[in-house]
């Protein structure tokens, strides 16, 4: 069954963008996933087509209006439609590879993007939208990081890559940041490949690899290095 994502925006024009190429440009054109927008101001009931106002309580900025998202959402989620609700937004959860896997395990994903201040909590309730942060900076609008998670988890679907390995070895995946790569040509601007890597010898080879990813994970992510010295690596 294919992963059918959904996105609600106010810039439908934003995609497919780069996912039309590449890995996952080829995948939603073999049928292994497919992608809907829904405009969600086509969903606006009064004259103007409004879909943001001024927030209560005053202050700078406009507010997305729960109604004409709430109308969009009914409309893109048939009853009895399980796929989980995500609104993009700085608030959210931070998205973790273990939240992209389970994503990629499921049918697939209604997303919101919001704009302008943030989106009426309202709706974030009565639509029991769960909110996804894409990480501790602000974007002008959700449409970047839809595309920075439907990118995350098309790679995971059965049958997008072509080294069905290559994504349980990957950073993050086991709570380590990944060892470093190295390919042709042996020597460049003076510096060899690692001996051990062309050594032929596969246990060493993986335990260079190992060590390297400790090495890498304890000096970058303090955080990752002490959740996976506890035993507390998400999976
Ligand atoms: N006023 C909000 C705040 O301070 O939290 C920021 C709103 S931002 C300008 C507009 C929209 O961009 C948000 O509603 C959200 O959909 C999206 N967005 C911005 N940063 C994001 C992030 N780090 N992760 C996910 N979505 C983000």
């Amino acid at each position: 069954m294919s992963f059918r994502a959904t996105v609600l925006t106010l810039y439908p024009e934003m995609f497919p963008g780069p996912l039309d190429l590449s890995l996952a440009g080829r995948a939603r054109a073999a049928g292994i996933w497919s992608l809907e927008t829904v405009q969600i101001r086509d969903f606006a009931q009064d004259r103007h087509r409004s879909v943001d106002d001024t927030p209560a309580g005053g202050g700078a900025g406009m507010v997305m209006r729960a109604d004409a998202l709430a109308r969009a959402i009914d409309r893109a989620a048939a009853p009895g439609d399980e796929r989980p609700r995500l609104l993009m937004s700085p608030r959210g959860r931070p998205l973790t590879q273990a939240r992209v896997r389970a994503l990629a395990a499921g049918t697939g994903a209604l997303i919101v993007c919001g704009r302008f201040e943030g989106v009426d909590q309202r709706v974030i309730e009565a639509r029991d939208l769960e909110e996804v942060s894409i990480g501790d900076y602000v974007l002008s609008g959700g449409e970047p990081a839809a595309l920075v998670l439907l990118d995350a988890v098309v790679r995971l679907l059965p049958g997008v890559m072509g080294n069905e390995t290559s994504g349980t070895e990957e950073s993050f995946e086991g709570g380590l940041l990944e060892h470093p790569h190295y390919t042709r040509p042996p020597l460049f601007e003076g510096r060899p490949i690692p001996d051990v890597l062309t050594s032929g010898n596969h246990r060493r080879i993986a335990e260079w690899r190992r060590q390297e990813a400790e090495r890498l994970t304890a000096e970058r992510r303090p955080d990752l290095w002490a959740a996976y010295t506890k035993g507390e690596t998400e999976q």
